[in-house]
C-alpha cells in the first residue's frame, strides 16, 4: 500500500515525500485508514521507533479544520523530548499546510511564552500531562471544543504518575471526542483507562508487542562487577565510529560514568533528569548533530530521543524493569537499519538477563570482551583508513611542504609511515599493552549456567564439615522433605555452612521442611543461597564464613586448601 492509496490529500503527500518516507509502516497501513475512514477510539500497540507519529499525527492533520478558533487536538506525551519531537514532526508534515499551528507545551521552561502562544490561537496541542493540567487550570487552555485526545506512549505516562492529571485532562474534553492510544505494552492499568474513557475502541498492533526489534542484534559481556568501566571502554574502542547511547539506572551513575569518559578523552556526555533544559538542549543538540558520539543517559531521560542511525545501545546495567530493555534496545535498527544492543553484566545478573530474553522473546548471546590486541589492530586499520581518506587538497600545506620535506629527508618510505603511525597511536597502544583478560572464567560461568539452567536453585545450609555434615548426610536431609527420591545437584561442603543444588520445584518445600530441623544438636537454617559465587570472603559474628564459593565437589575430599589458596591468589591480583 502506498501513501496516496490510504487517502491522504496531495499537499499532505508532498509533504511525507520530503520527509523522504516512501511507503506506509505496518503501525501507519492499520492505523491512518482507521482514524480517516471511522468514528471509533483507535487502541494502538506500537514502540517507538515503528513510525507512530506520523501514524496519528498524518490523518490528524488531514483531518482538522481550517478556521475553527478553538483547540481541535490534543496530544498528550510523557517527556519534554517527545513533546519536541512530536512537534517537529507535525511541523514537517504540515508544511504545505502552514494554516495549520501546533504548539508545544511542557514543564521546566517559561509559561509565559506558552501562554502567549495559546493566546495567539493554535489547532493542535502536543504536551506533556503536567503542565497541560497547569494551563487548563489557568484556563489559558480551553479543551471543551476538542474533537481528538491522543494519548501517546501511554504506558510510560502512567509509569511516571501521570495518571491523575492524564484523568482531569480527559474530563475537561467533550464526550464526543475521539480517543486515540499509542502503547508500547498494554499493562492493566492501560486496560483500565481505556475502558473507562474509551467507545467502541479498535485495536491495531504492528509487530508483537513487547518484542524487541527483528534488527538488532542483542549481546552480553559477563565480566566481573569491578571491570564494568573498563569493558565499556573497551565496547566502545572496538567501534571507532561509534554513535550510541549508554545507558545507566540512575542519575548518579549517569553522571560518574559521562564525567570518567570525558575525562580518559572519549567524546561523551551525560543526560539525565538533574540537568537544567538549557543544559539537556545543548546536549541533545550535540547528539542530535553528530558532535557527540556517546550520550550517557537514563531510561527516562532517553524517551523521546528520535535519532535514527545511532549505531549502538549499551546497557552500562540492565535496567531493573525488563521492559525497560525493550525501550532501550529500540532506540538502535530503526528506520530499517539495523543495530547492536550491548549489555554488561555480572554474574549475579544471568537471572535478570534471562527474565528480559522471556518477556522480549529474543535471544541475547554472549561474546568475550575483546582484548588489547584485537582493539589494537582495529583502532590502527580505522587510522589507516582515515589517513587513506584524507582530504589533502583541503589542507593547504603547500607552503609548508618545503620544509617539511626537508626535516623528513633522512627517513624512507616505511620509516615514514611508522613515525606518523606511532605518533598518532602509541598513547592507545601502551594503554593495551598487556591489558588483561576481563573475561569471567569458564569455570565460573558454568556454576552461574547451572544455576540459572532453572531446574535446580542452589540452597544455603548453616552446618558444614566442622558440624558432621557430609555430602551423604546431605542428600538424607534432603531426601527426608519429599515422598518421591530427590535429584540432588551441586554439593558444597564448607567448614561451618555449605550449599547444594535442588530441583527448583522443590526448593521451597526443602527449605520449609529443613528449617528448624535439629542436626548433630544444630538448629538447621536453610534459605535460597544469595547469587554467584563471591570472590571476597567475610567473617560473620557467629562464626560461619560466608563466602559463597562454590567447589561443586560431590566428595567429601577437603576443597579447603585450594579455596585458601586461591582466595589469596585474588587478593594478590587485585
Ligand atoms: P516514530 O515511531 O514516530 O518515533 O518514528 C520513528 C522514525 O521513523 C522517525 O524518525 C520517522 O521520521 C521515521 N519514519 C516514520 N514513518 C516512516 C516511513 N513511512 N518511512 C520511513 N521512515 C519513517
Amino acid at each position: 500500500m502506498t501513501f496516496a492509496e490510504i487517502g491522504l490529500s496531495p499537499e499532505i503527500l508532498q509533504s511525507i515525500t520530503e520527509s523522504g518516507f516512501e511507503t506506509p509502516t505496518p503501525i501507519q497501513e492499520k492505523s491512518i485508514p482507521l482514524i480517516l475512514n471511522t468514528e471509533n477510539d483507535i487502541k494502538a500497540l506500537a514502540q517507538t521507533g515503528t513510525g507512530k507519529t506520523a501514524a496519528f499525527g498524518l490523518p490528524l492533520l488531514e483531518m482538522i479544520e481550517k478556521g475553527v478558533d478553538s483547540v481541535q487536538a490534543i496530544i498528550l506525551c510523557p517527556t519534554r523530548e517527545l513533546c519536541l519531537q512530536i512537534t517537529r514532526d507535525l511541523e514537517n508534515f504540515a508544511k504545505y499546510r502552514k494554516w495549520a499551528r501546533i504548539t508545544p507545551v511542557y514543564g521546566g521552561a517559561n509559561i509565559v511564552d506558552q501562554l502567549r502562544k495559546l493566546k495567539s490561537g493554535t489547532e493542535i496541542v502536543v504536551g506533556t500531562p503536567g503542565r497541560v493540567n497547569d494551563l487548563i487550570k489557568r484556563k489559558a487552555l480551553r479543551l471543551e471544543n476538542t474533537r481528538w485526545m491522543i494519548l501517546d506512549e501511554a504506558d510510560e505516562m502512567l509509569t511516571m504518575g501521570f495518571k491523575e492529571e492524564i484523568e482531569t485532562i480527559i474530563a475537561s474534553t467533550p464526550e464526543t471526542r475521539r480517543t486515540i492510544l499509542f502503547s508500547a505494552t498494554m499493562p492493566k492499568d492501560i486496560a483500565r483507562l481505556a475502558s473507562k474513557y474509551m467507545h467502541d475502541e479498535i485495536e491495531v498492533k504492528a509487530g508483537g508487542s513487547n518484542t524487541t526489534a527483528s534488527n538488532v542484534t542483542h549481546l552480553y559481556h559477563m565480566v566481573h562487577e569491578k571491570h564494568r568501566y573498563q569493558v565499556l571502554k573497551r565496547i566502545v574502542d572496538m567501534v571507532p565510529d561509534v554513535y550510541g547511547i549508554v545507558f545507566c539506572r540512575t542519575r548518579q551513575d549517569c553522571k560518574n560514568i559521562a564525567d570518567k569518559l570525558m575525562a580518559d578523552g572519549y567524546n561523551a556526555d551525560a543526560l539525565h533528569g538533574d540537568l537544567t533544559q538549557a543544559q539537556r538542549d545543548y546536549v541533545m543538540n550535540r547528539f542530535r548533530t553528530k558532535s557527540l558520539q556517546l550520550l550517557v543517559a537514563t531510561d527516562v531521560a532517553a524517551r523521546g530521543i528520535d535519532v535514527n542511525n545511532l549505531t549502538h545501545v549499551i546497557n552500562y546495567n540492565l535496567p531493573e524493569d525488563p521492559e525497560a530493555y525493550i525501550h532501550r534496545s529500540g532506540r538502535t535498527g530503526r528506520a530499517g537499519k539495523t543495530g547492536i544492543s550491548y549489555s554488561i553484566i555480572n554474574m549475579k545478573e544471568s537471572g535478570k538477563l534471562r527474565s528480559i530474553e522471556k518477556l522480549a522473546k529474543t535471544k541475547f548471546e554472549l561474546v568475550p570482551v575483546p582484548n588489547g590486541n584485537e582493539i589494537c589492530e582495529k583502532q590502527l586499520m580505522h587510522l589507516i583508513d582515515k589517513v587513506k581518506a584524507v582530504d589533502i587538497e583541503g589542507a593547504h600545506i603547500e607552503p609548508f611542504l618545503p620544509a617539511i620535506y626537508e626535516k623528513l629527508e633522512s627517513l624512507d618510505r616505511e620509516q615514514l609511515i611508522q613515525h606518523f603511525v606511532s605518533a598518532e597511536f602509541n598513547r592507545f597502544s601502551s594503554y593495551y599493552q598487556n591489558a588483561p583478560d576481563l573475561n569471567v572464567s569458564k569455570k565460573d560461568r558454568k556454576v552461574v549456567d547451572t544455576q540459572l539452567n532453572g531446574d535446580f536453585t542452589r540452597l544455603f545450609i548453616n552446618a558444614g564439615r566442622n558440624q558432621n555434615l557430609e555430602v551423604t548426610t546431605v542428600i538424607q536431609l534432603v531426601n527426608r522433605t519429599s515422598r518421591k527420591k530427590v535429584t540432588i545437584g551441586k554439593i558444597d561442603l564448607q567448614r561451618n555452612f555449605s550449599f547444594f543444588e535442588v530441583p527448583t520445584e522443590i526448593a521451597e518445600q526443602v527449605i520449609k521442611k529443613l528449617t528448624g530441623y535439629q542436626f548433630e544438636g544444630n538448629k538447621l537454617e536453610v534459605g535460597v543461597a544469595e547469587g554467584a559465587p563471591k570472590q571476597r570472603t567475610r567473617k560473620k559474628k557467629d562464626g560461619f564464613r560466608r563466602d559463597g564459593q562454590s567447589g561443586g565437589r560431590r566428595n567429601g575430599n577437603s576443597s579447603q586448601g585450594r579455596n585458601r589458596d586461591r582466595s589469596r591468589g585474588d587478593r594478590r591480583r587485585r
